[in-house]
Protein backbone atom coordinates (compact mmCIF):
# COMPACT_ATOMS: atom_id res chain seq x y z
CA UNK A 1 0.00 0.00 0.00
CA UNK A 2 1.49 3.40 -0.71
CA UNK A 3 1.61 5.26 2.10
CA UNK A 4 -0.97 8.41 1.21
CA UNK A 5 -1.40 10.81 3.81
CA UNK A 6 -4.91 10.88 2.98
CA UNK A 7 -5.41 7.59 5.08
CA UNK A 8 -6.58 8.06 8.60
CA UNK A 9 -4.29 7.17 11.62
CA UNK A 10 -6.46 3.83 12.30
CA UNK A 11 -5.98 2.67 8.37
CA UNK A 12 -2.11 3.78 8.32
CA UNK A 13 -1.62 1.98 12.16
CA UNK A 14 -2.41 -1.85 10.13
CA UNK A 15 -1.03 -1.42 6.62
CA UNK A 16 1.73 1.21 6.57
CA UNK A 17 4.84 -0.19 5.43
CA UNK A 18 3.63 -3.71 5.14
CA UNK A 19 2.16 -5.08 1.04
CA UNK A 20 1.52 -8.98 0.79
CA UNK A 21 4.94 -11.40 1.00
CA UNK A 22 6.02 -11.22 -2.84
CA UNK A 23 7.45 -14.83 -2.46
CA UNK A 24 4.38 -16.38 -1.11
CA UNK A 25 1.44 -13.90 -0.77
CA UNK A 26 1.74 -14.33 2.97
CA UNK A 27 -0.61 -11.46 4.08
CA UNK A 28 0.40 -10.62 7.51
CA UNK A 29 4.63 -9.91 7.53
CA UNK A 30 6.77 -12.59 7.99
CA UNK A 31 9.41 -12.76 10.48
CA UNK A 32 12.66 -12.81 8.15
CA UNK A 33 14.59 -14.53 10.74
CA UNK A 34 17.44 -14.72 8.64
CA UNK A 35 20.95 -13.60 9.64
CA UNK A 36 22.44 -12.64 5.91
CA UNK A 37 20.78 -12.56 2.24
CA UNK A 38 22.27 -13.69 -0.94
CA UNK A 39 23.45 -11.09 -3.66
CA UNK A 40 22.49 -11.09 -6.72
CA UNK A 41 26.30 -11.24 -8.24
CA UNK A 42 29.13 -8.88 -7.58
CA UNK A 43 28.20 -6.27 -8.72
CA UNK A 44 24.91 -6.12 -6.47
CA UNK A 45 27.35 -6.96 -3.55
CA UNK A 46 29.40 -3.85 -4.28
CA UNK A 47 26.27 -1.27 -5.13
CA UNK A 48 24.42 -2.37 -2.02
CA UNK A 49 27.86 -1.80 0.15
CA UNK A 50 28.41 2.02 -2.04
CA UNK A 51 24.71 2.52 -0.54
CA UNK A 52 24.13 3.18 -4.27
CA UNK A 53 21.46 0.59 -4.12
CA UNK A 54 19.06 -0.74 -0.98
CA UNK A 55 18.78 -3.81 0.12
CA UNK A 56 19.67 -6.24 2.39
CA UNK A 57 23.16 -7.45 3.29
CA UNK A 58 23.39 -8.59 6.64
CA UNK A 59 20.54 -8.31 9.59
CA UNK A 60 22.81 -5.86 12.12
CA UNK A 61 21.82 -3.08 9.45
CA UNK A 62 18.91 -4.19 7.58
CA UNK A 63 15.79 -7.09 8.23
CA UNK A 64 13.42 -7.23 5.96
CA UNK A 65 11.02 -7.42 9.09
CA UNK A 66 12.71 -4.75 10.80
CA UNK A 67 12.23 -2.41 7.45
CA UNK A 68 8.36 -3.00 7.66
CA UNK A 69 8.16 -1.89 11.17
CA UNK A 70 10.60 1.13 10.35
CA UNK A 71 8.51 2.29 8.03
CA UNK A 72 5.52 2.03 9.55
CA UNK A 73 6.69 3.76 12.51
CA UNK A 74 7.79 6.73 9.85
CA UNK A 75 4.48 7.05 8.30
CA UNK A 76 2.62 7.36 12.25
CA UNK A 77 4.91 10.00 13.15
CA UNK A 78 5.09 12.15 10.09
CA UNK A 79 8.91 11.40 9.22
CA UNK A 80 10.46 10.23 6.54
CA UNK A 81 12.65 7.70 7.41
CA UNK A 82 13.07 5.35 10.94
CA UNK A 83 15.93 3.21 12.56
CA UNK A 84 14.87 0.20 14.83
CA UNK A 85 17.33 -0.86 17.62
CA UNK A 86 17.43 -3.04 20.63
CA UNK A 87 15.87 -0.83 22.92
CA UNK A 88 14.69 3.06 24.07
CA UNK A 89 18.28 3.66 25.51
CA UNK A 90 19.74 2.37 22.75
CA UNK A 91 17.26 4.92 20.39
CA UNK A 92 18.62 7.51 22.37
CA UNK A 93 22.15 6.95 22.12
CA UNK A 94 21.94 6.53 18.70
CA UNK A 95 19.76 9.92 17.84
CA UNK A 96 22.89 11.32 20.15
CA UNK A 97 25.67 9.47 18.36
CA UNK A 98 26.26 11.41 15.14
CA UNK A 99 25.22 14.86 16.46
CA UNK A 100 27.71 14.98 19.64
CA UNK A 101 30.76 14.25 19.78
CA UNK A 102 33.97 14.61 22.74
CA UNK A 103 33.50 17.82 24.58
CA UNK A 104 29.99 18.45 23.32
CA UNK A 105 26.83 19.08 25.03
CA UNK A 106 23.05 18.09 25.02
CA UNK A 107 20.49 20.29 26.89
CA UNK A 108 17.63 18.19 28.29
CA UNK A 109 14.70 18.81 30.50
CA UNK A 110 14.63 18.06 33.87
CA UNK A 111 11.05 15.73 33.56
CA UNK A 112 12.72 12.62 32.44
CA UNK A 113 12.13 8.71 32.62
CA UNK A 114 14.46 8.25 35.67
CA UNK A 115 16.88 5.56 33.42
CA UNK A 116 17.59 8.66 30.92
CA UNK A 117 18.27 11.29 33.63
CA UNK A 118 21.02 8.28 34.73
CA UNK A 119 22.30 7.72 30.69
CA UNK A 120 22.62 10.90 30.38
CA UNK A 121 24.13 12.44 33.70
CA UNK A 122 26.54 9.67 34.39
CA UNK A 123 26.72 7.24 31.26
CA UNK A 124 27.24 9.51 28.15
CA UNK A 125 30.49 11.34 30.09
CA UNK A 126 32.58 8.24 28.63
CA UNK A 127 32.36 8.93 25.55
CA UNK A 128 33.34 12.87 26.43
CA UNK A 129 29.51 14.21 26.45
CA UNK A 130 27.65 15.67 28.93
CA UNK A 131 23.99 16.97 29.52
CA UNK A 132 22.67 20.11 31.05
CA UNK A 133 19.04 19.53 32.86
CA UNK A 134 17.22 22.86 32.89
CA UNK A 135 13.29 23.21 33.72
CA UNK A 136 11.62 23.62 29.98
CA UNK A 137 8.85 25.45 31.51
CA UNK A 138 11.90 28.21 31.63
CA UNK A 139 12.45 28.51 27.93
CA UNK A 140 14.68 31.97 29.28
CA UNK A 141 16.66 29.28 31.69
CA UNK A 142 16.45 26.83 28.17
CA UNK A 143 17.90 29.29 26.05
CA UNK A 144 20.90 30.08 28.73
CA UNK A 145 21.43 26.80 28.95
CA UNK A 146 22.58 26.64 25.34
CA UNK A 147 26.10 27.29 24.17
CA UNK A 148 28.61 26.82 21.45
CA UNK A 149 29.11 23.16 22.45
CA UNK A 150 25.79 22.35 22.38
CA UNK A 151 24.59 20.01 19.63
CA UNK A 152 21.29 18.71 20.61
CA UNK A 153 17.87 19.70 22.95
CA UNK A 154 16.14 16.73 24.43
CA UNK A 155 12.82 16.40 25.69
CA UNK A 156 9.79 13.90 26.86
CA UNK A 157 6.32 15.04 25.12
CA UNK A 158 4.51 13.39 28.10
CA UNK A 159 6.66 12.90 30.87
CA UNK A 160 7.84 9.70 32.20
CA UNK A 161 6.22 9.68 35.40
CA UNK A 162 4.71 13.26 36.66
CA UNK A 163 1.94 13.64 34.93
CA UNK A 164 4.35 16.66 33.05
CA UNK A 165 3.10 17.73 29.74
CA UNK A 166 5.48 19.28 27.23
CA UNK A 167 4.94 22.14 24.80
CA UNK A 168 6.97 20.88 22.28
CA UNK A 169 6.08 23.88 19.90
CA UNK A 170 7.66 26.49 22.14
CA UNK A 171 10.14 24.10 23.05
CA UNK A 172 11.12 23.71 19.21
CA UNK A 173 11.01 27.48 18.76
CA UNK A 174 14.07 28.06 20.87
CA UNK A 175 15.92 24.99 19.63
CA UNK A 176 15.36 26.74 15.85
CA UNK A 177 16.53 29.79 17.00
CA UNK A 178 19.67 28.11 17.76
CA UNK A 179 20.35 26.32 14.69
CA UNK A 180 19.86 22.90 17.01
CA UNK A 181 17.78 19.85 16.73
CA UNK A 182 14.92 18.79 19.18
CA UNK A 183 14.94 14.92 20.16
CA UNK A 184 11.29 14.31 21.76
CA UNK A 185 11.09 10.83 23.15
CA UNK A 186 7.46 10.15 22.54
CA UNK A 187 7.12 6.79 24.10
CA UNK A 188 4.75 7.82 26.95
CA UNK A 189 2.14 9.62 24.43
CA UNK A 190 2.80 7.61 21.23
CA UNK A 191 1.77 9.02 18.18
CA UNK A 192 -1.53 8.58 18.54
CA UNK A 193 -1.83 11.25 21.36
CA UNK A 194 1.23 13.33 19.83
CA UNK A 195 3.04 13.75 16.54
CA UNK A 196 5.99 16.32 17.79
CA UNK A 197 7.24 16.22 13.72
CA UNK A 198 4.43 18.88 13.59
CA UNK A 199 5.12 20.69 16.15
CA UNK A 200 8.37 21.25 14.95
CA UNK A 201 10.71 18.36 16.26
CA UNK A 202 13.66 17.43 14.07
CA UNK A 203 14.02 13.62 15.98
CA UNK A 204 11.51 11.74 17.97
CA UNK A 205 12.61 8.29 19.68
CA UNK A 206 10.81 5.66 21.85
CA UNK A 207 10.87 2.71 23.74
CA UNK A 208 9.03 0.64 21.76
CA UNK A 209 9.10 -1.73 24.38
CA UNK A 210 6.14 0.15 26.17
CA UNK A 211 2.52 1.40 24.09
CA UNK A 212 3.77 0.41 20.70
CA UNK A 213 4.10 -3.38 21.57
CA UNK A 214 1.27 -2.55 23.95
CA UNK A 215 1.75 -6.02 25.93
CA UNK A 216 4.92 -6.51 27.90
CA UNK A 217 6.35 -9.22 25.24
CA UNK A 218 9.47 -7.04 23.98
CA UNK A 219 12.11 -4.41 24.02
CA UNK A 220 12.92 -2.03 21.17
CA UNK A 221 13.74 1.41 20.20
CA UNK A 222 13.43 3.63 17.31
CA UNK A 223 14.45 6.66 15.86
CA UNK A 224 12.46 8.51 13.69
CA UNK A 225 13.71 11.38 11.02
CA UNK A 226 11.37 14.63 10.20
CA UNK A 227 13.83 14.81 7.28
CA UNK A 228 13.41 18.87 8.14
CA UNK A 229 17.26 19.69 9.44
CA UNK A 230 19.15 21.22 7.86
CA UNK A 231 22.61 19.75 8.65
CA UNK A 232 24.56 21.79 6.40
CA UNK A 233 23.81 24.88 7.50
CA UNK A 234 26.30 24.92 10.11
CA UNK A 235 29.55 23.33 10.68
CA UNK A 236 27.98 21.87 14.15
CA UNK A 237 27.38 18.31 12.47
CA UNK A 238 30.50 17.39 10.57
CA UNK A 239 28.99 13.72 10.61
CA UNK A 240 26.59 14.24 8.12
CA UNK A 241 27.77 17.24 6.49
CA UNK A 242 30.93 16.74 6.42
CA UNK A 243 33.16 13.78 4.25
CA UNK A 244 32.56 10.73 7.33
CA UNK A 245 35.60 9.22 7.72
CA UNK A 246 33.66 6.43 8.97
CA UNK A 247 32.63 5.70 5.38
CA UNK A 248 35.28 6.31 2.79
CA UNK A 249 34.84 9.93 3.03
CA UNK A 250 30.96 9.80 2.19
CA UNK A 251 29.13 13.08 2.59
CA UNK A 252 25.63 11.75 4.14
CA UNK A 253 23.79 15.18 3.91
CA UNK A 254 25.18 16.17 0.15
CA UNK A 255 24.10 12.22 -0.74
CA UNK A 256 20.87 11.40 0.92
CA UNK A 257 19.11 14.84 1.21
CA UNK A 258 16.64 14.65 4.04
CA UNK A 259 17.30 10.81 5.12
CA UNK A 260 21.18 11.70 5.92
CA UNK A 261 20.24 10.96 8.78
CA UNK A 262 18.66 7.60 8.70
CA UNK A 263 21.30 5.90 6.27
CA UNK A 264 23.79 7.55 9.05
CA UNK A 265 21.90 5.48 11.60
CA UNK A 266 21.88 2.35 9.14
CA UNK A 267 25.13 2.54 7.69
CA UNK A 268 27.61 3.71 10.39
CA UNK A 269 25.36 3.99 13.94
CA UNK A 270 23.57 0.30 13.73
CA UNK A 271 26.92 -1.46 11.73
CA UNK A 272 29.68 -0.39 14.03
CA UNK A 273 27.11 0.26 17.41
CA UNK A 274 25.15 -2.54 16.95
CA UNK A 275 22.18 -2.12 18.75
CA UNK A 276 20.12 -3.95 16.58
CA UNK A 277 16.83 -4.87 16.89
CA UNK A 278 15.59 -8.71 15.63
CA UNK A 279 13.12 -9.75 13.72
CA UNK A 280 11.09 -11.31 16.35
CA UNK A 281 10.84 -8.12 18.34
CA UNK A 282 9.68 -6.20 15.32
CA UNK A 283 7.25 -9.15 14.84
CA UNK A 284 5.63 -7.96 17.82
CA UNK A 285 5.82 -4.44 18.11
CA UNK A 286 4.00 -4.98 14.58
CA UNK A 287 1.42 -6.67 16.47
CA UNK A 288 0.80 -4.59 19.29
CA UNK A 289 0.79 -1.17 16.85
CA UNK A 290 -2.24 -2.35 14.82
CA UNK A 291 -4.16 -1.93 17.52
CA UNK A 292 -2.34 1.46 18.84
CA UNK A 293 -5.83 3.51 18.91
CA UNK A 294 -7.77 1.81 20.02
CA UNK A 295 -5.82 0.85 23.43
CA UNK A 296 -5.04 4.42 23.97
CA UNK A 297 -8.29 5.47 23.50
CA UNK A 298 -9.09 3.11 26.58
CA UNK A 299 -5.82 4.09 28.78
CA UNK A 300 -6.59 7.84 28.69
CA UNK A 301 -10.57 6.77 29.49
CA UNK A 302 -9.37 4.70 32.13
CA UNK A 303 -7.35 7.10 33.42
CA UNK A 304 -9.40 9.54 33.71
CA UNK A 305 -11.45 7.68 35.69
CA UNK A 306 -9.06 6.28 38.10
CA UNK A 307 -7.11 9.79 38.39
CA UNK A 308 -10.69 11.29 39.22
CA UNK A 309 -11.44 8.93 41.95
CA UNK A 310 -8.26 8.90 43.40
CA UNK A 311 -7.78 12.79 43.67
CA UNK A 312 -11.55 12.77 45.69
CA UNK A 313 -10.22 10.08 48.24
CA UNK A 314 -9.29 10.80 51.59
CA UNK A 315 -6.44 8.96 51.57
CA UNK A 316 -4.78 10.43 48.73
CA UNK A 317 -2.54 13.40 49.06
CA UNK A 318 -2.46 14.44 45.26
CA UNK A 319 -3.16 12.71 42.20
CA UNK A 320 -0.31 14.74 39.23
CA UNK A 321 -2.15 13.90 35.44
CA UNK A 322 -2.38 16.28 33.02
CA UNK A 323 -5.58 15.23 31.81
CA UNK A 324 -7.29 16.35 35.37
CA UNK A 325 -8.80 19.91 35.05
CA UNK A 326 -6.99 20.57 38.43
CA UNK A 327 -3.49 19.72 36.54
CA UNK A 328 -1.76 23.25 36.35
CA UNK A 329 -0.64 21.49 32.98
CA UNK A 330 -4.68 21.04 32.07
CA UNK A 331 -5.04 24.19 29.52
CA UNK A 332 -1.24 23.01 27.80
CA UNK A 333 -2.98 19.51 27.65
CA UNK A 334 -5.99 20.39 25.61
CA UNK A 335 -4.20 22.51 23.88
CA UNK A 336 -1.34 20.74 22.84
CA UNK A 337 -2.77 16.50 23.45
CA UNK A 338 -6.09 17.49 22.88
CA UNK A 339 -6.96 13.29 22.43
CA UNK A 340 -5.89 12.67 26.30
CA UNK A 341 -2.40 12.71 27.93
CA UNK A 342 -1.56 8.85 28.01
CA UNK A 343 -2.36 6.70 31.19
CA UNK A 344 0.89 7.47 33.36
CA UNK A 345 0.29 9.48 36.42
CA UNK A 346 1.87 9.63 40.20
CA UNK A 347 -0.17 9.32 43.08
CA UNK A 348 0.68 11.15 46.24
CA UNK A 349 -0.18 8.74 49.32
CA UNK A 350 -0.72 10.22 52.87
CA UNK A 351 1.10 7.65 54.73
CA UNK A 352 4.65 8.25 53.27
CA UNK A 353 7.00 5.96 52.29
CA UNK A 354 6.10 3.01 54.52
CA UNK A 355 2.55 3.28 52.77
CA UNK A 356 3.39 3.37 49.06
CA UNK A 357 5.28 0.08 49.81
CA UNK A 358 1.92 -1.62 51.67
CA UNK A 359 0.10 -0.41 49.17
CA UNK A 360 2.19 -1.69 46.24
CA UNK A 361 2.32 -5.20 48.38
CA UNK A 362 -1.63 -4.68 48.66
CA UNK A 363 -2.80 -4.70 44.92
CA UNK A 364 -4.45 -7.64 43.51
CA UNK A 365 -4.89 -6.84 39.53
CA UNK A 366 -2.10 -3.79 39.71
CA UNK A 367 1.03 -5.79 38.68
CA UNK A 368 4.14 -4.63 40.81
CA UNK A 369 6.94 -4.24 37.96
CA UNK A 370 9.21 -1.77 36.48
CA UNK A 371 7.06 -1.20 33.17
CA UNK A 372 4.28 1.05 31.68
CA UNK A 373 2.35 0.92 28.51
CA UNK A 374 0.98 -2.79 28.82
CA UNK A 375 -2.44 -3.63 28.45
CA UNK A 376 -2.09 -4.63 32.04
CA UNK A 377 -2.12 -2.12 35.25
CA UNK A 378 1.17 -1.40 36.60
CA UNK A 379 2.47 0.39 39.56
CA UNK A 380 5.52 0.64 41.13
CA UNK A 381 7.68 3.21 43.94
CA UNK A 382 9.70 4.84 41.61
CA UNK A 383 11.99 6.20 44.88
CA UNK A 384 12.63 2.86 45.65
CA UNK A 385 12.83 1.60 42.44
CA UNK A 386 13.39 2.79 39.10
CA UNK A 387 14.54 6.51 40.37
CA UNK A 388 16.82 5.05 43.44
CA UNK A 389 19.95 6.15 41.58
CA UNK A 390 18.82 9.33 41.67
CA UNK A 391 19.66 11.95 44.31
CA UNK A 392 16.71 13.08 46.22
CA UNK A 393 16.47 16.36 44.44
CA UNK A 394 16.58 14.85 41.20
CA UNK A 395 13.58 12.49 42.65
CA UNK A 396 11.90 15.72 43.45
CA UNK A 397 12.47 17.31 40.17
CA UNK A 398 11.36 13.95 38.13
CA UNK A 399 7.81 13.60 40.48
CA UNK A 400 9.34 10.69 41.96
CA UNK A 401 9.31 11.52 45.69
CA UNK A 402 9.22 8.99 48.22
CA UNK A 403 5.55 9.86 49.16
CA UNK A 404 4.87 8.92 45.41
CA UNK A 405 3.59 5.69 43.52
CA UNK A 406 3.64 5.30 39.43
CA UNK A 407 0.99 4.07 38.00
CA UNK A 408 0.27 3.04 33.85
CA UNK A 409 -3.28 2.39 33.50
CA UNK A 410 -4.70 -0.90 31.70
CA UNK A 411 -6.97 -1.72 29.12
CA UNK A 412 -8.77 -3.67 31.80
CA UNK A 413 -12.32 -2.38 33.82
CA UNK A 414 -11.92 1.00 35.07
CA UNK A 415 -14.17 0.08 38.25
CA UNK A 416 -12.12 -3.11 38.89
CA UNK A 417 -9.26 -1.09 39.06
CA UNK A 418 -10.36 1.69 41.21
CA UNK A 419 -11.87 -1.65 44.01
CA UNK A 420 -8.44 -2.85 43.65
CA UNK A 421 -6.96 0.29 44.73
CA UNK A 422 -9.41 1.24 47.32
CA UNK A 423 -8.99 -2.22 49.45
CA UNK A 424 -5.27 -1.63 49.10
CA UNK A 425 -5.51 1.71 50.19
CA UNK A 426 -7.63 0.21 53.13
CA UNK A 427 -4.66 -1.93 54.10
CA UNK A 428 -1.97 0.68 53.44
CA UNK A 429 -3.29 3.51 55.03
CA UNK A 430 -4.83 1.39 57.73
C1 LIG B 1 11.18 2.87 29.12
C2 LIG B 1 11.55 4.21 28.64
C3 LIG B 1 12.79 4.45 28.06
C4 LIG B 1 13.84 3.38 27.92
O1 LIG B 1 13.39 2.38 27.06
P1 LIG B 1 13.91 0.86 27.13
O2 LIG B 1 13.18 0.20 26.02
O3 LIG B 1 13.55 0.34 28.48
O4 LIG B 1 15.39 0.93 26.93
C5 LIG B 1 13.06 5.72 27.62
N1 LIG B 1 12.16 6.72 27.73
C6 LIG B 1 10.96 6.52 28.29
C7 LIG B 1 10.00 7.66 28.39
C8 LIG B 1 10.60 5.26 28.77
O5 LIG B 1 9.40 5.07 29.32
Amino acid sequence: MSDSPTYGFDTLQIHAGARPDPATGARQTPIYQSTAYVFRDADHAAALFNLQEVGYIYSRLTNPTVAVLQERLATLEGGVGAVCCSSGHAAQIMALFPLMGPGKNVVASTRLYGGTVTQFSQTIKRFGWSAKFVDFDDLDALREAIDDDTRAVFCESVANPGGYVTDIRAVADVADAAGLPLIVDNTSATPYLCQPISQGATLVVHSTTKYLTGNGTVTGGCIVDSGKFDWSASDKFPSLSAPEPAYHGLKFHETFGNLAFTFHGIAIGLRDLGMTMNPQAAHYTLMGIETLSLRMQRHVENAVKVATWLENDPRVDYVTYAGLPSSPYAERAQRCYPKGTGGLFTVAIKGGYDACVKLVDSLEIFSHVANLGDTRSLIIHSASTTHRQLTPEQQEAAGAGPNVVRVSIGIEDADDLIRDLDQALAKACG
